[in-house]
């Protein structure tokens, strides 16, 4: 099994919990975007967010093709979230991304403005120059996860970056659709399964979890960047 050249790290509800209310407010922008900009009802709007997120993976792509809105347009709208949302400072997060091996990339859906505002609210604006590169949604011409546009042209940059010309990528994401389209590209994957939180008690993971990690398609049980910190954390223990 080859080790991973990079880790790409998801931003929303993958470095920080689901359990925070950031995405939430989020998707009231998006809502709130709909009802002034298209002059949808309120619930309407709800459900034309969620059926575009669905259908394409990301609202803004199906706001783009169904009204042609413009991308930059709607993120300086949406991201424009009231600070008391923003996710909230993790010591923890900041250890992890000190101590990891490989080379780490943000690989988002956002706009790069969002996730470093969020990262200077977590109190990780220096950690920001530990990552190589934030592959964001403007580097991808507005091809956002699960979009395989998206991914071939995160490959191409992460490539450039580390002089590699194919180089083995993992992707760390805890929406389902992002990580199968990496897993049939050939990515190794690890999913954050926000949903089977409550299912699973985190006392059953076991050592064992960590090595199918590399072998793609692989769950955490949690949303929460402390198993994230206590579950990938050394790639050498992997076979
Ligand atoms: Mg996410």
């Amino acid at each position: 099994m080859k080790t991973p050249d990079a880790l790409l790290l998801d931003f929303d509800q993958t470095l920080y919990s689901s359990h925070l209310p950031t995405l939430k407010a989020v998707d009231d922008r998006i809502n709130l975007y709909i009802h002034q900009f298209l002059g949808l009802q309120w619930d309407a709007s709800d459900a034309l967010r969620t059926r575009a997120y669905k259908e394409f993976g990301t609202t803004l792509e199906g706001l783009r093709q169904w009204y042609g809105i413009s991308p930059d347009h709607f993120f300086d709208f949406i991201q424009d979230v009231p600070i008391e949302y923003l996710p909230l400072p993790h010591p923890g997060l900041r250890k992890w991304l000190a101590t990891q091996t490989l080379p780490l990339f943000v690989f988002t859906n956002a706009r790069r403005d969002w996730v470093e505002r969020c990262m200077e609210h977590m109190g990780l604006a220096q950690e920001l120059s530990l990552f190589f590169d934030i592959i964001d949604i403007t580097k991808t011409a507005f091809q956002g996860k699960p979009q395989v546009e998206s991914y071939q042209v995160a490959q191409k940059i992460v490539g450039q970056a580390l002089h590699l010309e194919n180089p083995q990528l993992c992707l760390i994401d805890d929406h389902e659709p992002n990580i199968q389209m990496a897993h049939k590209l050939g990515w190794y994957t690890v999913w954050i399964d926000k949903h089977k939180q409550d299912k699973e008690s985190l006392n059953q993971i076991s050592i064992d979890h960590l090595s199918p990690i590399s072998t793609s398609g692989q769950t955490l049980y949690s949303s929460s960047c402390e198993e994230l910190c206590r579950w990938v954390p050394h790639w050498n223990t992997v076979d």
